[in-house]
């Protein structure tokens, strides 16, 4: 059996570290708020490169809640990719603004930024690159636009803790970068847990604001705001795994390198990695004929394997609304038609790799 993600070996392979950490904030009993949470945001923004982090209570929250800070609502637009996780385009919806979606560069899966440039409009605020599966979009010219038109950019790297654009960590490109903590994302709570960084010192406060009932202090309501925290237990935990990270990262990298070795010369088309890129792989995806098929050998050989993702949002029923019809972003269709992704795990060993890629080989003939 060989699990897409395996969240027990990783466990066991920290369990002492771990276990202390949950300890020692059980003793505190500072659930809310405690010392970890303000320890982690600063570990994680210097991580990051960014000057402030503002834990907060997922991925989604960190992407609502810094729309919010830009003042972003009815009226406006935010440009952003179709193939991603919802919660990209939720938070978009969820303000009352509009998403408007352009078609993917199909060599990378990330936004196009020649489609994001036919896409400005007057009414445009903010630009969401999304670093798809731990590898970076293509910042530069997006950078470049947003300083043309005044934009925002704002980084989805819920999927790319780590990962670099020409030496510089996702997150701290855009005004702020959001991070998901969910367990199995490459830096994972046990539980939910998100991050904002930013190094605008104005935007970490209405950040740091709305995630707390916009209280400057503890029944001062300066206004009104939510309750999106980041719990204590879990900042203990991310804490720990923090230092553990780069190594994993690199555990990451070999094996997707050897993937790409070992499914060289077949059907299977391996990812590529920009050259401006240092991917970290939260995902290793790849196209295949007959992708059903692919999947049913695999599973009866109990390997795991998933489709991120099988429908691209500007088809989902929720999205409807927007108007969008079959063919209109035909590189996502394409891409949602074709891409499965592979076991990838720190704590996956070369054998298990080379079983994976046997089991293709034969699903490949069959
Ligand atoms: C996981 C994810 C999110 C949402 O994060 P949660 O912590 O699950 O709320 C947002 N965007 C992308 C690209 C993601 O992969």
């Amino acid at each position: 059996m060989i699990p897409l993600v395996d969240l027990k070996a990783q466990y066991h392979s920290i369990k002492d570290e771990i276990d202390s950490a949950i300890s020692e904030t059980l003793s505190d009993a500072q659930f809310v708020a405690g010392k970890s949470v303000t320890e982690f945001e600063i570990e994680f923004a210097q991580y990051s490169a960014a000057k402030y982090g503002i834990g907060v209570a997922s991925g989604t929250a960190a992407l609502h809640l810094i729309l919010r800070a830009c003042d972003i609502g009815p009226g406006d637009e935010v440009i952003t990719t179709p193939f991603t996780f919802i919660a990209t385009v939720e938070a978009i919806a969820i303000l009352g603004a509009k998403p408007i979606l352009v078609d993917i560069d199909p060599s990378n899966f990330n936004i196009d930024p020649n489609q994001v440039s036919s896409a400005i409009s007057d009414r445009t605020k903010a630009i969401i690159p999304v670093h798809l599966y731990g590898q970076p979009a293509d910042m530069k010219p997006l950078i470049e636009m947003s300083q043309r038109h005044g934009l925002n950019i704002i980084e989805d790297a819920a999927q790319s803790h780590g990962a670099e654009y020409e030496g510089m960590k996702t997150g701290s490109m855009g005004i702020a970068g959001c991070f998901s903590f969910y367990p199995a994302k490459n830096l994972g709570a046990y539980g939910d847990g998100g991050m904002v960084i930013t190094s605008d010192y104005e935007t970490n406060k209405k950040v740091r604001l709305l995630r707390d009932h916009g209280r400057s202090d503890k029944y001062t309501h300066l206004q009104i705001g939510f309750g999106e925290r980041l719990d204590t237990i879990q900042a203990a935990i991310l804490r720990v795994k923090l230092r553990h990270l780069n190594k994993w990262t690199e555990k990451r990298r070999s094996i997707a390198k050897l993937y790409n070795q070992l499914l060289d010369d077949t059907a299977v088309k391996t990812p590529s990695e920009n050259t401006y890129s240092k991917h970290v792989y939260h995902q290793y995806v790849v196209r295949v004929p007959k992708r059903d098929n692919v999947i049913d050998i695999l599973t009866e050989q109990r390997i795991g394997s998933g489709i991120h993702y099988p429908i691209p949002l500007h088809l989902q029923p929720a999205l409807s609304y927007l108007g969008y019809q079959v063919g209109d972003l035909p590189h996502a269709e394409l891409a949602a038609k074709e891409v499965m992704s592979l076991p990838i795990y720190p704590e996956m060993t070369e054998s298990q790799v080379t079983i994976v890629s046997n089991v293709l080989h034969q699903a490949l003939i069959l």
